[in-house]
């Protein structure tokens, strides 16, 4: 059983754009291809666990978050580095889409994607990491039994984060650091 940095795509891995579905405006943040060499240098899979209630609010389909998740991929090899999963939940209630428009379990806050990433890619929760920059990702992390570390610019006083920190390459040498 291995160890993982799970890890949130808009506004953790890339650049916030609300419901972006466009592969061309994909940007990496500042600092991403080193702060992921770092933690795979450190032995840890990398796994991308994202909400994109945007399929079933009707905003896109999956075959656009494919093509997101692709130039991420994409961005990602051009710096020698890559994820060795990704996971999304279409759903959201108030969605249009009947099929997907449902209450479902593997949403953020809930751990049902870090689970069914354990299971498929044999990786340990309880030595691992979720990080994120929204409350969301921390409630996913802490329900997963995970550490939990929240990227956030302001001051987050009431947050159930294990870390609270600035960005993504500082969170990873926070974890080198354990
Ligand atoms: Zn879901």
């Amino acid at each position: 059983m291995q160890a993982a940095v799970f890890l949130d795509r808009d506004g953790t891995l890339i650049e916030e754009i609300p419901y972006l579905h466009d592969p061309l405006r994909v940007k990496l943040v500042p600092n991403c291809v080193e702060a992921l060499g770092l933690l795979r240098g450190a032995g840890f899979k990398l796994v991308l666990i994202s909400n994109q209630s945007g399929v079933a609010r009707g905003y896109f389909k999956r075959s656009d978050v494919d093509a997101v998740n692709g130039s991420l991929a994409d961005l990602l090899s051009a710096g020698g580095e890559r994820l060795d999963g990704m996971y999304y939940c279409p759903h959201h209630p108030d969605g249009d889409l009947p099929e997907i428009a449902i209450r479902c379990r593997c949403r953020k806050p809930g751990p049902k994607m870090i689970f069914q990433a354990c299971r498929e890619l044999g990786l340990e929760a309880s030595r691992s990491y979720m990080v994120g920059n929204a409350d969301v990702d921390v409630g996913a992390g802490n329900a997963a039994g995970c550490t939990s570390m929240l990227i956030s610019g302001t001051a987050q006083a009431d947050s159930n984060a294990d870390w609270i920190g600035p960005d993504l390459l500082s969170a990873a040498h926070w974890i080198l650091d354990r």
